[in-house]
């Protein structure tokens, strides 16, 4: 199957040919760990997590590496911990816990690696060090800086010319950079913050070196995709390919980049530092399934900016609802040999298009092949989807002695010719958010999405 990816570097749809098909490797940049991650942060784990699972379909699931970090190391971590009064050990742990449980719940798959910044230290201090020996970097003042100048393919990345970035910055220029666009490999650390020793004095790493170093580590000095959002185009990822491509010049770093477009709230990127957001968590605690969330993100195609409307998210769940009521009663043993759909592939494969992929499900006729792509499209895990069954069926039950009424009423009114008690029947139960499905084989009533109980009591 030939895979085709627009490719942010070359700013073209191009055909995917992995360096090792035998180990395809791919690195994302994941969340700084001091707060509930918003749903804007969902949106490149979930679009990952179905390339993830695309790569894993086609050159099979133990022949790709997906790497997702953690930064653990960040001034927005220092200040909350000194706003807390708790630790910094104690933010970072409980926030990535709480990032595993959201990220699980919209039905991502964990990474194969998950590697933490501050475990990679010595790692990043080694590359800083060369990049000073091979003349890419700086020490002054306790910092160490990357010279932009020293590499021509400085802004290639993002398009940008380093005299227009020169122009533009506002930003007040530190004394000791050569050059405004040079940027922060390492900085120095009073006591009550982070440290460790380095050549340099005690400090800590700036943000961008630890992808560089930690790609390197897990994924080798060249590595098949490198993915984020769009807002880390500049300059988180063209400091990475700087950093990087002077650090390995025998290597080229990540061939193909993808970078997902925004979820906004009102045409504004949702953002923490803009306060417009809402977390994943509070969408899960009003009752929002994780596997809504997922689809409302996957019906759009990552390259396109979104909003979130509780609209998208109540059509959804009634798709999704409709599903489960097919699947019902469907033998789960021979849906789980079932293999994912050819079609629903091949849109994939085509640049992500996830949201084929989905109306690709509407045409699915065999129960088990349906249940066997949900599951494939990480909407349900299997055991999240028998539960779901089961719910399902409970609520089926509460409604099977009035489907007897109902059927009952029904062949009375056949001899009477009065079907006005099997109408009122019928619109009592659809004001309750029952489908009535009537035929002569009988009555069936199957709870839909809006299924409310309490309105049916006194029908009986
Ligand atoms: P951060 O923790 O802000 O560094 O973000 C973690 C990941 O979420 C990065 O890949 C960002 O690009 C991504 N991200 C942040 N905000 C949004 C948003 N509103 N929509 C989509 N992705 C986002
Ligand atoms: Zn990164």
């Amino acid at each position: 199957m030939e895979l085709r990816f627009t490719n942010s570097r070359t700013r073209t749809k191009e055909t995917f040919v992995p360096i090792d098909p035998k180990n395809v490797r791919m690195y994302v940049c994941g969340p700084t760990v001091y707060d509930r991650a918003h749903l804007g942060n969902a949106r490149p784990v979930i679009v990952f997590d179905t390339l993830f699972r695309l790569l894993r379909a086609v050159y099979g699931p133990d022949h790709v590496t997906y790497v997702r970090n953690f930064t653990d190391v960040d001034d927005k971590i220092n200040a909350r911990a000194a706003e807390s009064g708790r630790t910094i050990a104690e933010i970072t742990e409980e926030t990535t816990r709480w990032y595993l449980d959201d990220m699980a719940a919209v039905g991502a798959l964990e990474p194969s690696h998950m590697p933490r910044a501050t475990q990679f230290i010595p790692q990043m201090v080694a590359m800083i060090a060369d990049l000073i020996a091979k003349g890419h970097a700086y020490a002054a003042e306790g910092h160490v800086l990357f010279a932009v100048e020293s590499y021509t393919g400085y802004g290639a990345l993002s398009g940008r010319s380093v005299d227009d970035m020169i122009a533009g910055a506002r930003v007040e220029v530190a004394p000791y950079k050569r050059n405004p666009m040079d940027f922060v490999l390492w900085k120095p650390s009073s006591d009550d913050l982070p440290g460790w020793d380095s050549p340099w004095g005690r400090g800590r790493p700036g943000w961008h070196i630890e992808c560089s170093a930690m790609s390197y580590d897990l994924l080798g000095e060249s590595f098949d995709i490198h993915g984020g959002g769009n807002d880390l185009l500049f300059p988180h990822h063209e400091n990475e390919v700087a950093q990087s491509c002077c650090a390995h010049p025998e290597g080229g770093f990540a061939n193909v980049w993808l970078h997902n477009e925004m979820l906004q709230v009102e045409g504004k990127k949702m953002s923490k530092s803009l306060g417009n957001f809402f977390t994943v968590r509070d969408l899960l605690d009003q009752g929002v399934p994780g596997e809504v969330i997922r689809f409302v993100m996957l019906s759009t195609h990552y390259r396109k900016p979104m909003d979130w409307t509780a609209e998208k998210a109540g059509a959804a769940e009634r798709k999704l609802q409709g599903y489960l009521g097919r699947i019902a009663g469907t033998d789960m043993e021979a849906a789980k040999a079932q293999a994912p759909d050819e079609q629903i592939l091949s849109a994939l494969a085509d640049d992500l298009n996830s949201h084929a992929a989905l109306a690709r499900l509407d045409q699915i006729e065999d129960a088990g092949v349906l249940a066997a792509n949900l599951v494939f499209l990480g909407l349900w895990t299997w055991d999240g989807m028998e539960a779901a069954l089961k719910g399902l069926d409970a609520r089926g039950d509460a409604l099977r002695p009035l489907a007897d009424l109902l059927a009952q009423t029904r062949a009375n009114a056949m001899q009477t010719k009065d079907f006005s008690e099997v109408d009122r029947l019928k619109s009592a139960l659809v004001a309750a958010g029952v489908e009535v499905r009537m035929s002569k084989a009988g009555v069936e009533l199957v709870p839909g999405p809006e299924f409310d109980a309490s309105k049916l009591e006194g029908l009986l």
